[in-house]
């Protein structure tokens, strides 16, 4: 079966935002008067909590904060996320644009799917491809538009349904065990490029395990026990074929 769309998520996978995140959240909490500062280790463990206002929740009724508003919080932050969003602030991970490009010339379909903001999203796009390279995208699904996050696949049915297609005509990328649990809960095949927060996650269930999407023979160190003709024969001939 050929591949008809890429469905990528957004942060780690596109690029390594979630340290810009994390300093914006500090900021946010500093000017709030609130004395948390989360460190690298900490939001390691808070990004198993999908979406920004819920990490913040999450950490309050942990500590036992619980007046703080973290609604309020997470507006503060990620206006200052995108204040920190700027052209050469940080690059796309290596690989993703050549392959969005070769995708989008190649007549595939292209889509986004992430529990991070709408906002989040033109800024990355702003700061490095354009914000015109949005217009490729014939569905962009992000944290406004479901009720549950990932692990929850209720993105990848918003996306599933604007593109028009069953999930085997589709690969998504991904970065994270959550973002990967939300694909296959609807058997999507699906790409994982680790991340800086995410490479100890568990990703046995991934159809291609990869350093970097430009790198697809790195397979070998990351999934030893799997073949190359282990590998779908649509996810080969789209990143291994590019090699040549
Ligand atoms: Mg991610």
């Amino acid at each position: 079966m050929p591949v008809r769309a890429l469905i990528f998520d957004v942060d780690g996978t596109l690029a390594e935002t979630e340290d810009l995140h994390r300093l914006a959240f500090n900021r946010a909490f500093e000017i709030a008067g609130i004395d948390w500062v989360w460190s690298r280790d900490l939001y390691a463990r808070l990004l198993r909590v999908t979406g920004g206002r819920e990490r913040i929740r999450f950490y309050a009724d942990e500590t036992g904060a619980a007046d703080i508003d973290s609604a309020a919080l997470h507006r503060t932050k990620t206006e200052i996320y995108n204040g920190f969003m700027s052209p050469g602030v940080l690059e796309l991970r290596p690989g993703i644009e050549r392959l969005i490009r070769r995708a989008r010339d190649g007549g595939l379909k292209l889509a986004i799917a992430t529990t991070t903001s709408r906002a989040n999203i033109d800024s990355l796009f702003g700061a490095t491809m354009g914000k015109g390279a949005l217009d490729w995208f014939a569905s962009i699904r992000s944290g406004e538009d479901v009720r549950n996050k990932k692990p929850d696949p209720e993105v990848f049915e918003l996306v599933l349904a604007d593109l028009d297609l069953p999930p085997e005509d589709c690969i998504v990328f991904e970065d994270s065990e959550n973002g990967l649990r939300a694909a296959k809960a609807l058997s999507l095949p699906t790409v994982v490029t680790p991340s800086i927060y995410t490479w100890d996650n568990q990703f046995s269930a991934a159809d291609l395990v990869v350093r970097t999407v430009d790198e697809p023979f790195s397979m070998r160190e990351l999934m030893p026990e799997k073949e190359l003709s282990d590998i779908p024969e649509s996810l080969r001939d789209l990143l291994f074929a590019q090699m040549v």
